[in-house]
């Protein structure tokens, strides 16, 4: 069910479908071109030209936050919360993604999640976010959320997020780079065990 799904560490990955769609790519090797690139805020580890640059083709287009699409050339799409838009005919909704109990994201900033589907799966990757109350109108098959803590959801709040949702799978993002490891994710795991599957990926 997930096989078109691969992580290429932090919040990056590169989803096969309709499309090629990667999320927030921040040091990648790949050269593998993109139809779709989502980019969910500013942050250097987030929105990261350099990156972007290495998979980016005449024809791919960026979805971003305003503050990400000023560092960015090509295609270019600006979303805020809330925003519905498609995109190579694939559906992309833009929503909320902030913190609550700490300040590195706050709502003000208008950054974001998103949900999309592919191959008819719908695909809901939270960016960087707390748990969150818009969290229970999330319907998503498959949800790829932080579970890092520090400057995201710890794990435990991470499994409050799932739980909302209630996806098929669930898949941890946000460690092993920046902050947190895969003690983190093995939690977050756990804490779901016997109510939503939750598949850690191997990092490629
Ligand atoms: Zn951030």
């Amino acid at each position: 069910m997930i096989d078109n799904i691969q992580w290429l560490g932090h919040d990056t990955f590169r989803i096969k479908g309709e499309k090629t769609i990667y999320t927030d790519p921040f040091k990648i090797r790949t050269k593998d071109a993109a139809d779709i690139i989502l980019i969910t805020h500013e942050h250097y580890d987030h929105c990261s030209p350099e990156d972007i640059k290495k998979i980016q083709g005449p024809d791919t287009v960026i979805v971003a936050t305003p503050d990400c699409a000023g560092q960015l050339s090509g295609k270019v799409k600006t979303v805020i919360p809330g925003d519905r838009i498609t995109v190579q005919g694939i559906e992309i909704e833009a929503v909320p993604s902030y913190n609550t109990n700490k300040q590195f994201h706050t709502k003000d900033r208008n950054w974001v999640g998103y949900i999309f589907t592919v191959n008819g799966q719908r695909i809901y990757i939270a960016g960087d976010t707390d748990y969150i109350p818009e969290m229970k109108n999330i319907k998503a098959d498959i949800a790829l959320l932080p579970v890092s803590g520090t400057y995201v959801m710890t794990a435990e709040e991470a499994v409050q997020a799932a739980l909302d949702i209630k996806p098929e799978i669930a898949i941890p993002m946000h460690y092993n780079s920046i902050v947190g490891s895969e003690k983190d994710a093995k939690k977050f795991a756990e804490g779901l065990k016997d109510k939503v599957e939750v598949i850690i990926l191997k990092q490629e």
